[in-house]
């Protein structure tokens, strides 16, 4: 199956042809580490996560790599406030990103360099930025990118130099010879960290840390490139400049952005209140939640973190796993296993199977694939017979478990017990109505007890109040079961 990508270099959607057969490099622009960090940051990652695992059930060995950016002003402002050295605070910041990504249930990335790391490969990408005309030393030992020099300027973001150029004047006295000219290294100022280099004690520029961790892991070239759409201007297209300036080839084939997350409106929300931090989300809400808000939509869309898309997202993961829970029931009542599913399921799951791994294949279009997941629901559900596990009833719900067991894996989703998983969903939606389960089980239990007495009159009544209190219920041969309503 081809394999089809957006790529933002030529903003279409190409046929995926790796450098090197059977193998994808990936580098993805990693978070800067001065405090913990936004719920957006982690979108990235989790697209990212997902186009690696899927490259990796295709047979491709992937190699995955996402800096760190401990070199920055921020950091360093950080520390001057705090009277510590920076690195205290990028490594207090790192370990806190790797608790969310931990949190978040994401696999690790091959590797995770860090500036610091990589001064003396960006001193030497520097050098020979020199030694080919790109760049240029200023008097104050600021080194400085000659965009002028560079014909492809622009090719990435599809910016016009000149226009680019018209809005920003040289002023009188300044060290740039263009507008547009961007710093490789920067000379120290009084009391900030710095690292040794042939123009004077410094430190390096945001965008030559890139380039230059690429080409230490990598090489001169690499199949995709990722970041946030934020990203394209300045910082990728001066990577582009940067790396080809150097090299003299193309740097990267695929350019692959995801785009932002909105927090909706003023309108926004008593639940998710002031929540800016992944932590502070993750605290709130499930990780499967996070990861099925940014993977319900297509990467190149802008996800939704309003009260609404949260109220979306959990009740689309509860449909999910209300089917996996009376999977789990129906294998736990049988023992039969002999004969394959029934056929009007099966065909549902396999044609749902071969249109997600189509829409994967075309620029990984997941909620494509979220489609076909209920698909998936919606046919077990109208296979459930009640009563009896039969050996087929007992196949079916094999046959559904294995689905999602594949389709999980790949989106890192439904990795929980699923009637656990459903009981934490409740208690989350419980707690931000102000309710007490001991108090529903009780009223539950109450209303029972009626209904077995026939006192249809008592038991209507509470049936109403548990309606009114957003309360689900469902009479089964075993008993009455609830839920919140989603
Ligand atoms: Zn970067």
């Amino acid at each position: 199956m081809e394999q089809r990508i957006y790529n933002t270099l030529t903003k279409q959607k190409e046929i995926f042809v790796p450098l090197k057969s059977g193998e994808v490099s990936i580098y993805v622009c990693g978070p800067t580490v001065y405090d913990f960090l936004h719920v957006g940051n982690f979108r990235g990652p989790v697209v990212f996560n997902m186009i690696r695992n899927w490259f990796e059930s295709n047979g491709f060995k992937v190699t995955y790599v996402s800096n760190f950016t401990d070199i920055d002003d921020r950091i360093i402002d950080r520390a001057l406030r705090e009277k510590v050295d920076s690195l205290v605070i990028s490594e207090r910041y790192i370990d806190e990103y790797r608790r969310d990504y931990a949190t978040l249930g994401l696999r690790p990335q091959s590797a995770n360099p860090k500036v610091t790391e990589h001064l003396a490969g960006i001193v030497a990408m520097i050098e020979k930025l020199i030694e080919r005309g790109k760049a240029y030393v200023a008097e104050d030992g600021e080194v400085l990118y000659a965009v002028r020099s560079f014909e492809g300027y622009g090719k990435l973001s599809k910016r016009d130099i000149d226009d680019l150029r018209s809005g920003s004047r040289i002023q009188p006295g300044e060290k740039k010879r263009d507008p547009l000219d961007f710093a490789l290294w920067k000379p120290a100022k009084p009391g900030e960290p710095s690292w040794p280099s042939p123009w004077g004690a410094g430190r390096p520029g945001w965008h030559i840390e890139c380039s230059a961790m690429v080409a230490a892991l990598f090489g001169e070239q690499i199949d995709i490139h990722g970041g946030g759409m934020d990203l394209i201007f300045p910082h990728h297209e001066n990577e582009v400049a940067q790396s080809e300036g150097s090299f003299g080839k193309d740097f990267v084939k695929y350019w692959v952005h995801w785009n932002m997350i909105n927090f909706g409106d003023k309108k926004m929300s008593k639940s998710i209140g002031n929540v800016r931090t992944a932590r502070e989300f993750l605290s709130s809400y499930e990780a499967e939640i996070y990861k099925w808000m940014i993977l319900s939509v297509h990467y190149r869309s802008v996800s939704d973190f309003s009260e609404d898309g949260i109220e979306r997202a959990v009740a689309g993961l509860a449909r999910v796993y209300s089917a996996l829970a009376a999977v789990d029931r129906v294998i736990q009542a049988g023992s039969a296993v002999g004969t394959a599913p029934q056929a009007s399921l099966a065909k549902a799951i396999e044609a749902a199977d071969q249109k997600a791994r189509l829409a994967m294949a075309d620029d990984f279009n997941t909620p494509e694939v979220f489609a076909e997941l209920f698909n998936v629901v919606r046919a077990f559900n109208a296979s459930l017979k009640p009563g009896k596990v039969t050996a087929d009833s007992l196949a079916n719900a094999m046959a559904v478990r294995q689905f999602f067991a594949s389709w999980g894996e790949l989106l890192s989703l439904f990795e929980q017990p699923a009637e656990a998983f459903l009981r934490k969903l409740d208690d989350m939606l419980l707690k931000q109505k102000g309710l007490d389960r001991a108090a529903i089980d009780a009223k539950v239990a109450e209303r029972r007890a009626f209904r077995d007495a026939k006192n249809w009159a008592e038991s209507d009544r509470l049936r109403d109040e548990l309606v009114q209190m957003g309360i689900a219920l469902q009479d089964t041969a075993e008993g009455s079961r609830w839920e919140v309503a989603k």
